[in-house]
């Protein structure tokens, strides 16, 4: 069975210490079970990895697999070459017509010598190659500092040439940090957050609290379809439904209408709090920015947080509206996150939520809910779904 090699570039990790080993391993890991499917085997050279990736998997998986996963910085299909200037030559020759090389636009040839038994040196080989990329495109030309297209040859205890890098995610490798939980509503916010933690090393699930039928069942679509584009960035994830539906009524009928969003979200934490430490999390993340809406003051979120010992992290709380929906762009949730269908908070929205809750009035309220039972029923009655770490979802 033939294999395709593909050349891997770690960022961060290569400035740990002690435990780049761990780190490394666990990238190695989270490569290969994206791409589970296919046979891979993946080595490690002076700070590079190489994947050997079985020749059965489709080029658009393997970058799909490759360009979401946190802890790579850049990559590129590489060929290896006979180790002498024809060698090299004869190669390059081969992997230019189907690379991305264009009569009329610029390159640059980059030589990296390691192995300094190799007879030329740095600049000869370049020239050598820059005559093979005229050779089939003689209307190129070179541009050192800004060239759309390069050609690298790497001369190690191998030869390996790659055109046209393409970039990684950056970041550490997922489950490198510790596991979190994070809520995830519908909205622009909540899938950033949790893709931030994500590359910071956390390993995520997701809790999503559902008032059917309040939010209708295309809300909850809405958050599927939502785990699913994120997933691969997290390492797959699985989501928890919650049915939240008579705990908002009840918090309706029984609470001051003005602090509703603030009881729910007090349940919610409660609830998650629960559901993470079930399932070996130790750390809540959610979407909230500074002031964007009433219950992100920070007398709000001090009071949320004062509902669980779990650590609560907000990985999004100093940036603008702007600067989120760039990211929601570029991972693409966006389109989705911006469908009309309401999310549970919405619905049940005082007019006047307080702003500036007094800490312990707002907890002794919640305490004369006593939303035990509520929330006992709605973690018995929350239901599961699992998307694997390429997006698909899995049947359990
Ligand atoms: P988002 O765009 O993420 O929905 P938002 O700006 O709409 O955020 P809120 O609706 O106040 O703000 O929610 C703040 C955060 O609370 C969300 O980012 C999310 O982490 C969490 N959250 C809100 N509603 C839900 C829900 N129904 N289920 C799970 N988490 C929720
Ligand atoms: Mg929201």
């Amino acid at each position: 069975m033939g294999s395709k090699l593909y050349l891997i570039k770690e960022g961060e990790i290569s400035l740990k210490g002690g435990n780049r080993n761990l780190f490394e391993k666990q990238l190695r890991h989270n490569i290969k079970n994206k791409l589970r499917p296919y046979h891979s085997e993946i080595t490690k050279q002076k700070g590079r990895l190489y994947a050997e990736i079985s020749d059965k998997a489709p080029d658009e998986i393997i970058r799909k697999a490759l360009s979401t996963t946190p802890g790579i910085t850049g990559f590129a299909r590489a060929y290896m070459a006979k180790k002498s200037i024809e060698g090299i030559k004869t190669k390059a020759l081969e992997i230019l017509p189907s690379s991305d090389f264009r009569n009329g636009d610029s390159f640059r040839v980059t030589v990296k010598r390691e192995d300094k038994t190799f007879p030329m040196n740095s600049h000869e080989v370049s020239c050598e190659l820059a005559d093979t990329v005229f050779s089939l495109y003689p209307e190129m030309t070179v541009n050192l500092k800004n060239p759309e297209h390069t050609l690298t040859c790497e001369i190690r205890g191998d030869v390996y040439l790659y055109t046209d890098e393409e970039k990684g995610e950056s970041g550490l490798p997922y489950a490198t940090a510790g596991k979190g939980m994070l809520l995830l509503s519908g909205g622009i916010d909540s899938p950033v957050a949790g893709y931030m933690m994500a590359k910071r090393g956390m390993k995520l699930d997701a809790i999503y609290f559902h008032a059917y039928p309040y939010t209708s069942e295309m809300a909850l679509e809405k958050v599927k379809k939502l785990a699913s584009i994120i997933a691969p960035y997290l390492g797959g994830l699985r989501l928890f439904v919650v049915p939240f539906t008579e705990g908002q009524e009840y918090i309706r009928d029984h609470g001051y209408e003005e602090e509703a969003t603030l009881m729910f979200r007090a349940s919610m934490m409660k609830t998650s709090e629960r559901i993470a430490r079930e399932n070996g999390g130790n750390a809540i993340v959610t979407g909230e920015a500074l002031s964007q809406v009433a219950s992100q003051t920070l007398d709000a979120m001090s009071f949320t947080d004062s509902m669980t010992d779990l650590l609560v992290l907000r990985p999004l709380v100093g940036m603008d509206k702007e600067a989120i929906t760039a990211v929601a762009e570029r991972i693409g949730t966006y389109e989705t996150s911006i469908l009309p269908y309401e999310d549970c908070c919405v619905v049940f929205s005082p007019k006047h939520p307080v702003t500036r809750p007094v800490k312990e009035v707002v907890t002794r309220h919640f305490e004369e809910l006593k939303m035990e039972e509520m929330i006992d029923k709605a973690v018995k009655n929350t239901v599961v779904y699992s998307f694997d770490p390429m997006g698909n979802e899995i049947n359990e």
